[in-house]
């Protein structure tokens, strides 16, 4: 695309470059023009007319034959470039809550796996999901359901930051990965992610509801594969869930 900018400015540049030169050397050539010998009555108004004219008699045929289809071409590949980047964009969101989706985010937990295994960096993930969700849609309403889905996304994207991540790994269930965090940072982040969800009223239009999440945590080790270690954090998650929910439980992974 950039090269098509330039392709286009160069173009451009190239054009008024010509008109100007022609322009003054037409205009240097009638002044001259006495002097070798040849009769000239032109003002130097009528002169600069003159140059122009042919100048513009110049350019014209070459922005039609050369600027304009450069100019055309650089549209057509700014609109195909955009329409590529939204689609990527799409493939990766989930459309309800706008965060990622499970694609974008393991895409992202391979890329973290990778740099903590290169760079002997520590890395933590965490598989959050909301507790008795069912009983929400059942109790409100899918809609309303959405709604807690929406406003949970947020959530957990509000409270992480760079380059930590969050993805809507399946229904009511969110995959976050903090990369350079240990088991036990990793663990209070999440535990501060928790709390702050039990204290939080979501609003479902004309009522609100208090809801809570469970997390299992565990930290990568490096060799395992992508199964090996979402399976410890399905673990952990489980047993929050079997310790009663609104818990985060973290499991060593070995
Ligand atoms: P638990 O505490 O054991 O996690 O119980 P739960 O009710 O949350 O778990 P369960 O797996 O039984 O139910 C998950 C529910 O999530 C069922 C399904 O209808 C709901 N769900 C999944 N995706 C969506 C969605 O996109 N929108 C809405 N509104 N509900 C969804
Ligand atoms: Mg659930
Ligand atoms: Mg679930």
């Amino acid at each position: 695309m950039k090269e098509t900018r330039s392709e286009a400015l160069s173009a451009g540049r190239a054009v008024l470059a010509i008109v100007l030169i022609a322009f003054f050397v037409e205009l240097l050539i009638m002044q001259f023009l006495p002097y070798l010998g040849y009769a000239h009555h032109d003002t130097l108004l009528f002169s600069i007319l003159d140059a122009a004219i042919l100048s513009l008699v110049i350019a014209l045929p070459i922005y039609w034959l050369v600027l304009s289809p450069i100019n055309q071409e650089y549209v057509k590949r700014l609109k195909a470039e955009d329409q590529a980047e939204e689609m990527t964009h799409m493939a990766i969101t989930d459309p309800l809550t706008r965060i990622m989706n499970r694609r974008g985010i393991t895409v992202g937990l391979l890329d973290a796996m990778a740099q903590a295994e290169r760079y002997h960096m520590p890395l933590t993930i965490a598989m959050a999901d909301i507790d008795h969700f069912k009983e929400i849609n059942d109790t409100f309403g899918h809609q309303a359901g959405d709604r807690v889905l929406k406003d949970i996304a947020a959530l957990l994207a509000d409270a992480l930051r760079m380059p930590d991540k969050v993805g809507r790994y399946g229904g009511e269930e969110f995959l976050i990965v903090l990369p350079h965090t240990g088991l036990v940072p990793g663990r209070k982040i999440v535990e501060r992610i928790r709390a702050s969800v039990s204290k939080t009223s979501f609003d479902l239009g004309a009522k609100k509801t208090r809801l809570t999440i469970s997390i299992g945590v565990t930290q990568f080790k490096p060799g395992e594969d992508l199964e090996q270690l979402m399976s410890h954090a399905d673990r952990a998650l489980y047993d929050a869930k079997k310790g009663g929910r609104n818990l985060v439980v973290a499991r060593k992974s070995r």
